[in-house]
């Protein structure tokens, strides 16, 4: 192999962030120790002041976690550069959770005093972190459509405290789509710290960082993981300095630190990670074609079809259009609820990014406790049926859905 020749991105999710073992294990282990020791004072010296690479304590670090949290920063920046021409050098710091990743993000960022300007369609938790908890510290949300730029500008222009830009592109649970290129170049203009939460589209798909965003946040518990089997969150950060000082500070004193076995099951995941995503795309599109022809349907919600009024942005910026789709039928909340108990290879669970098909109704499971009205007002319909197309084969995902739909429902 030529010397300077990069690596493909299936190879680094396969080997990215792997060091060797002192005991010559072909895996980095399940580092289950809270503690590491010192062979002399002047050791602690050393590594306590930074001028010896070390572990010191369980939440400040850990080897099966540096390996998932290489990996990560390895597959976020593939083939980008930076302003110098150098392949650009990220750092990342993985969490217990996405909430805890968004959390450290946010306090390492903000003052009491300054605003977040964000959109509607977020992941719930953060809607209600931005209206019900950062306000009482301080820190207010101001919620725009952010497809409306001309909005954004007149925002950004009405209000000097604006600090941060919070972008979640596909959305959940709309699929909205928004345009990176266009949306990060303007909060760039105006100074303020550009996040991206990445958790649908993944570094496979979409690569914030090719747009100049400072930091991408992901719920690693869904496709990266890929298998369901351990909760967990990262934030990758391009100023290096910032992630390894302030940043560093904010993770370890929150202490919303993951652990080394979730951290070793999500390594395990990322081996497959792009093998994975294509099935699941190639899967979710023959899915969304298969709904859009079926009769109990009213309407499909895909990036990948034409009807989506976002299939333009996403085709700009998304290698596929994901595994996430959405679909109405046509008989309202008891079909939903018929359907999902028909069900007998797709699972009825919510989460998402799961090697197997995950299915939800969310009005009679996750937007149960939200008045109809309003969940109606948010796109949440009486017969919506959230899916996260798994990799099984597409016959027996289509197969499973086709006969618990069964005849056409009575409207
Ligand atoms: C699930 C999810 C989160 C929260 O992640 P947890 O791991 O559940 O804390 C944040 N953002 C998006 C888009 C998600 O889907």
């Amino acid at each position: 192999m030529a010397e300077n020749t990069p690596l493909g991105f299936d190879t680094v999710c396969l080997h990215g962030g792997h060091t060797p073992e002192s005991n010559r294990a072909h895996l980095t282990p399940i580092y289950a120790s809270s503690t590491y020791t010192f062979d002399s004072a002047q050791q602690a010296i050393d590594v306590f002041k930074g001028d010896e690479k070390g572990y010191i304590y369980g939440r400040w670090g850990n080897p099966t976690i540096t390996e998932a949290e290489e990996k990560i920063a390895l597959l976020e920046a593939y083939g980008l550069k930076d302003a110098k021409g150098d392949p650009l050098q990220l750092k990342a710091i993985l969490h217990a959770s996405g909430m805890a990743a968004i959390c450290t993000m946010l306090l390492g960022n903000l003052k009491a005093g300054q605003k977040i300007l964000t959109h509607h369609s977020l992941y719930g938790g953060m809607h209600e972190l931005a209206e019900k908890i950062l306000p009482d510290m301080g820190i207010e949300a101001i919620i725009i459509d952010f497809h409306d730029i001309a909005k954004v500008e007149e925002a950004l222009n009405a209000d000097e405290t604006i600090g941060l830009m919070y972008i979640e592109t596909p959305a959940n649970p709309t699929l909205q789509c928004l345009d990176l290129e266009v949306l990060c170049s303007l909060g760039k203009t105006y100074g303020l710290t550009v996040c991206v939460d990445n958790t649908f589209a993944t570094p496979y798909l979409q690569q914030p960082f090719k747009y100049d965003v400072d930091y991408v946040m992901h719920s690693t518990t869904k496709f990266l993981n890929g298998h369901g089997t351990a909760i967990g969150g990262i934030v990758v950060g391009k100023d290096v300095e910032k992630m390894s000082k302030g940043i560093t500070k904010m993770h370890r004193l929150l202490g919303g630190n993951s652990n080394a076995f979730d951290a070793f099951l999500l390594t395990n995941g990322l081996r497959t990670f792009s093998l994975r995503m294509e099935r699941h795309c190639s899967n979710a599109m023959q899915v969304a074609q298969f709904l859009e022809k079926h009769e109990a349907v009213a309407h499909v919600n895909y990036l990948g079809l034409d009807s989506h009024p976002d299939a333009a942005i996403a085709k700009k910026q998304m290698k596929h259009p994901g595994a996430m789709l959405s679909f109405e039928l046509k008989g309202g909340f008891d079909a939903g609820v018929q359907f999902i108990d028909k069900l007998k290879l797709c699972t009825n669970a919510v989460s998402l990014g799961t090697c197997d098909t995950l299915i939800s109704h969310p009005a009679s499971s996750t937007h149960m406790g939200v008045a109809r009205e309003k969940r109606i007002q948010f796109g949440i319909t009486d017969g919506l049926i959230r899916m996260s197309v798994g990799i099984e084969n597409v016959e027996d995902i289509i197969n499973d859905l086709e006969q618990a739909m069964g005849k056409t429902p009575n409207p």
